[in-house]
């Protein structure tokens, strides 16, 4: 019997060579090529009479040689081989290219079995250079007649030779593979057991019977990062410690009524959901979506809030410097008024006024830290600090919640996202998370129009601006930038902002990640103020700006950034009572580029938006979740099976809930371990 871990070379007709080349495939264990499944399959179960095939199509027979013969073709020196073939109903020619040992193996009275084109010549059918298999003994064929798999391939492995080894592989080793599942979640679930599922997965007697093997191996692959994520959940709450802080302070209800307007009920119902978290023991880690313009901060401000009546400080990390700045002033504006004590912590503080503020945090005369995510890397102490809220935009933020988590104490986390992940992909990869979602716009926001433009209209565009310009209106030019941190000079900024300036004169500012900060706040003041109402740009301005008064967003080379950051920035305009536009320029070369653009034409709404985008791209490349290597799937498909994924984490969430350790689930265990033990960190030892 040959183990699963073996090399592939312990199957018969696998040698040094061809096993270097599976290992192209990564197929190196006789399991690795269990798991190698088909890419597409070819229904070859129809086998037609000779009498009945019609030239010009695809046809499979089985026949008997009648004559056989090689030879050098006259005219291209090609290797001949000719027969004429019988199956009692009509005889047929058969014509190969460069077999040379055909007629080695083929002679007159062998059964073989034929799949290939058909075209006619001197009034009889001819098969043109077909796939042959001989029938020895006249066993039933195995190339024809069934439905046949086409593997991914490699040079130097046909798929004929891929069928032969697989079934091999089916025949010697699959008797002897585990079934990780727990019978009883297979059963209550209806499923195929593993072996017939893989073996109908190579070798589908039908249609339907592949379908529940291709269920029963999705379900497995979606089952088993589900019960990793629960056993992170489980990690998590073994980890005492989180201070519990009440959600009836008196702090939260006073600047909830000092807010210049009411929540949205997507916003009360999120706070309700972070504030009943924050009261438990359990460290809360929460991921708070909701669109651009949502109002993520006012419930972020709450939050914070909420620590801070229960005695403890809050820390609140945002993407860029620029946004730190504007969080932290406008912070500052309203507690103040409240006496909170807020501290911004950014870069460009003079030595004595950063040296007294960390003293202050660490003394926790500052109740709220606004920074950025520097803020964690460069081991600010605190005092006591409750809550950690993280301002990811449109970023994932599995990196720096580990960077918290190794500070020993655990405060409660938010994650704030404003790109709507698909929920099957939130559950996916924040599956150990528990999400609250603001899917209400509050009242009164005009949806953004979105078109693109060519070329060839850029004097309509800049038209357009001037009259906007005229009611004092602002907008965003952003030309794309190759690596930021590298390049001193803007390359594209600069030479767009030299047009705009030609034309628009003394109107255009630019701003761009080299400035130094104090300068580039200097600019999105006069930005702001309408003193220059045309900013040239680049992604800087991506995050959180916000500026009522910006109607035009125009995005140079549009097909340069992905989706979600265009989305992004259009919703950097918008925000105010004006119908605001956004304008992409550039001519996307794919078809899956100009797929993206209509994407965004199409909708306002992030969530449709986004599921565009996982649809377009597939769900490794949005949101950079490929970098984590969750959602690497051979079969499942994150769109066509989300049913599945339901189920899958319903049964692992439960399963692992009850048995924590899955000591009576060891195989299970094991596999889960293997495949996402280091990716998701998961505690090995109880
Ligand atoms: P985001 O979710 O993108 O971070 P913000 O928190 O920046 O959104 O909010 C966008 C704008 O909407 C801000 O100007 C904010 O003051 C305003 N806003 C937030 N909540 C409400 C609400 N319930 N009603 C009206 N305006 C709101
Ligand atoms: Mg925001």
């Amino acid at each position: 019997m040959i183990r699963l871990s073996d090399s592939v070379k312990c199957l018969k007709g696998v040698g040094e060579a061809r096993a270097s080349r599976l290992a192209r495939l990564d197929v190196h264990s006789v399991e690795d090529l269990l798991f190698l499944f088909p890419r597409r399959y070819e229904d070859r179960r129809k086998v037609s009479k000779l009498s009945e095939v019609v030239p010009g199509s695809v046809r499979s027979s089985t026949v008997k040689v009648v004559s056989v013969e090689s030879r050098i073709s006259s005219k291209k020196r090609v290797p001949l081989t000719e027969a004429m073939v019988s199956d009692g109903t009509a005889l047929a020619s058969v014509i190969w290219f460069n077999r040379r040992n055909l007629d080695k193996v083929i002679s007159v009275g062998t059964s073989i079995a034929l799949h290939g084109d058909v075209s006619k010549r001197g009034g009889i059918v001819q098969f043109v250079d077909p796939e042959v298999e001989v029938l020895w003994d006249d066993r039933p064929p195995r190339q024809v007649g069934c439905i046949v798999a086409v593997y991914p391939l490699t040079a130097g492995l046909t798929d004929r030779w891929m069928r032969d080894v697989m079934d091999r592989a089916l025949v010697d080793a699959l008797p002897s593979l585990e079934d990780p599942l727990p019978d009883f979640i297979r059963a209550e679930l209806g499923l195929a057991d593993l072996h017939t599922a893989l073996r109908n997965m190579h070798r589908p007697p039908s249609p339907e019977a592949w379908r529940e093997a291709r269920k029963r191996v999705a379900f497995d692959e979606l089952f088993a990062l589900q019960v990793g994520l629960a056993m992170v959940r489980r990690d998590r709450e073994r980890t005492v410690g989180a201070v519990s802080l009440p959600c009836n302070g008196p702090l939260r209800g006073s600047l909830e009524r000092a807010l210049p307007f009411v929540l949205t009920s997507g916003q009360s119902k999120a706070l309700a959901e972070i504030g009943e978290d924050m009261a438990s023991e359990v460290p809360m880690n929460r991921l708070l979506q909701g669109d651009v313009g949502s109002g993520k901060t006012a419930v972020a401000l709450l939050a914070m809030m909420q620590a801070v009546d229960g005695g403890a400080q809050a820390a609140l990390m945002v993407p860029t410097s620029v946004l730190a700045q504007q969080h932290g002033a406008r912070m500052e504006a309203i507690l103040a008024h409240h006496g909170v004590k807020t501290a911004t912590l950014i870069g460009g503080l003079s030595q004595s006024e950063r040296a007294s503020m960390l003293r202050d945090i660490a003394s926790g005369v500052v109740d709220v830290v606004i920074g950025t995510h520097a803020l964690i890397q460069e081991d600010v102490s605190f005092k006591n600090l409750g809550l950690v809220v993280i301002d990811e935009q449109h970023r994932f933020g599995v990196l720096q919640r580990g960077a918290i988590a190794k500070k020993g104490v655990m405060p409660h986390t938010l994650v704030m996202t404003a790109t709507p992940i698909p929920r099957t992909l939130a559950l996916s990869v924040y599956g150990d998370l528990s999400v609250s979602v603001i899917r209400t716009m509050p009242k009164g926001r005009i949806p953004v129009k979105t078109r693109t433009i060519g070329e060839h209209k850029l004097d309509d565009l800049y038209g357009f601006m001037e009259r906007e310009i005229e009611q004092d209106r602002r907008i965003f030019w952003v030309c794309p930038i190759i690596e930021e941190s590298e390049h001193l000079d803007a390359g594209p900024l600069e030479e767009r902002f030299y047009v705009l300036v030609q034309r628009f004169g003394e109107k255009v500012a630019m701003v761009h990640g080299r400035m130094p900060l104090a300068q580039r706040q200097e600019v999105m003041a006069s930005f702001a103020s309408g003193e220059k109402p045309i900013l040239a740009c680049t992604t800087v301005i991506e995050v959180g700006v916000d500026i009522p008064e910006a109607t035009v967003m125009v995005v140079e080379n549009a097909e340069r950034f992905g989706l979600s950051q265009l989305h992004q920035l259009r919703g950097r305009v918008g925000r105010g009572d004006e119908q605001s536009w956004c304008f992409l320029l550039g001519k996307p070369k794919t078809s899956e580029g100009i797929k993206r653009l209509e994407a965004l034409c199409r909708s306002s709404d992030g969530f449709v938006v986004a599921e565009a985008d996982m649809e377009i791209r597939g769900p490794g490349e949005i949101c950079g979740v490929r970098q984590h290597g969750l959602t690497d799937f051979k079969v499942a498909d994150l769109i066509r099976d989300c049913d599945l994924l339901d189920l899958a984490r319903e049964r692992a969430f439960r399963l692992v809930g009850e048995d924590r350790d899955l000591s009576s689930f060891p195989s299970l265990r094991d596999a889960v371990l293997r495949r996402y033990g280091r990716k998701l960190g998961i505690a090995t030892t109880a």
